[in-house]
């Protein structure tokens, strides 16, 4: 077989030509919207403007600590705001345009307004006493910074799934049995301590089919979305849940914890590095002449959105291999090749995945490998598993599959 052979993978129920106008839909109002916070950020860092709301703020409050917390609030409610447009029309107005969300413009403003209110509560205590750690810390502050944030990270994914996200959607325990107790003896089967499955009300807010897996030590769960369990079939979602298994078994959420760690240690001890002398060679523009005084805010963003670039590439090829072994995993567990190959055509079809993506587009943005490739890889573990089970080995990988990865 050539190689365009066998990249040619029918997709049943996709609409390959819709598939294809969405996708190049999303990457204009993606790349719109990363210009448009490049400029605002730009233009409130290009002069002393966020020095002078922050000394506005400061006459007119009557209590001077209090100045840093309504002026990172403000900042981040501004920020919010000015986004709001393009938001909407890359988080809403597309999805409803291509028939993937049936909510409504204002449940979808209410959602965002939600989401604000919790960013603002948890950021502004956390970056009010970020910026005294700056001030009083001139050298290392990078570092007592980076090393906070690991632990906090462990208490956030512990605590999101009990605290955040209901105020989002509802969770219920899942109500098939017949279907639980079939998801309990895959877990029992993959050696991982059975964890809670919950379904979720996904279709509040799009029509894709998903699941996830979240939470941490007596929180974590497997999640279904009810849109998962009301189009896929039981083979499928059982698949499904095979692959979040396989997450769990491996501690992947550590993975992503521990290198969100590394790259937060590297990207502070830049910032800690650059910023200084960006900031002086600025200060005549802006008033602001050390990262400590919280109207550098502007300029160290646009400093850490030129360094999230960087670091795009990197985190989304961490995640696809990450995800290509999960695949693999799920595979073996279920050995059903072929039910995991329908699930993912299925989700391909509900979701219009491109199914031919340009591989620039991969390399910067998917967290998941490409789901034709995804498709043939599930077919070809398959296959490899059935020749190495002629070949005697079979008896291995029943409940073996944490001892040998
Ligand atoms: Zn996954």
């Amino acid at each position: 077989m050539t190689k365009a052979d066998t990249d040619r993978i029918d997709i049943p129920g996709l609409d390959v030509a819709k598939a294809k106008r969405y996708s190049r839909t999303r990457l204009v109002v993606l790349i719109a919207s990363t210009l448009w916070s490049v400029v605002r950020l730009a233009w409130f860092a290009s002069d002393s403007r966020a020095l002078r709301l922050k000394e506005a703020i400061d006459r007119l409050l009557p209590d001077r600590p209090l100045t840093a917390p309504v002026f990172i609030a403000l900042t981040t409610a501004l920020s919010w705001l000015s986004a709001l447009p393009i938001s909407y029309i890359g988080g809403h107005a597309v999805e409803r345009r291509f028939g993937l969300t049936k909510q409504t413009a204002s449940g979808w403003v209410e959602d965002q307004l939600k989401g604000l209110l919790v960013g603002v509560l948890l950021q502004t205590p956390l970056l009010t006493a970020a910026f005294a750690v700056i001030r009083r810390r001139t050298r290392d502050w990078w570092l007592i910074l980076a090393a906070a944030s690991v632990p906090l990270t462990v208490v956030l994914s512990n605590l999101a799934p009990v605290l955040l996200m209901p105020l989002f959607n509802r969770f219920d325990p899942l109500r098939d049995e017949a279907l639980a107790a079939r998801i309990r003896a895959l877990a029992s089967r993959s050696g991982v301590r059975i964890s809670d499955v919950f379904e979720m009300d996904m279709s509040r807010q799009s029509e894709k089919p998903n699941a996830m897996f979240t939470g941490l030590g007596n929180t974590k769960r497997i999640v279904l979305g009810d849109t998962l369990l009301s189009k896929f079939s039981e083979d499928e979602i059982e698949a499904v849940v095979a692959h979040e298994l396989g997450h769990q078994v491996h501690g992947d959420i550590w993975r992503l914890i521990g290198f969100g760690a590394g790259a937060g240690f590297g990207l502070a001890w830049l910032l800690s590095r650059v910023s200084p002398p960006v900031l002086r060679r600025t200060s005549r523009q802006t008033g602001v002449t050390a990262p400590g005084d919280e109207a550098s805010l502007p300029v160290l963003a646009l400093l850490l959105t030129a360094m999230g670039f960087v670091m795009m590439p990197i985190q989304a090829a961490f995640s696809r291999a990450i995800e290509r072994r999960t695949d693999r995993f799920a595979v073996e567990l279920t050995r059903n090749g072929e039910a995991y190959a329908h699930a993912m055509e299925r989700l391909a079809a509900e979701s219009l995945a491109d199914p031919d993506p340009p591989r620039p587009v991969v390399l910067m943005l998917y967290s998941h490998p490409p789901i034709v490739e995804r498709i043939r890889a599930a077919r070809e573990t398959e296959r490899r598993f059935r020749e190495d089970g002629l070949a005697g080995s079979v008896s291995q990988i029943g409940g073996d599959s944490k001892a040998t990865r």
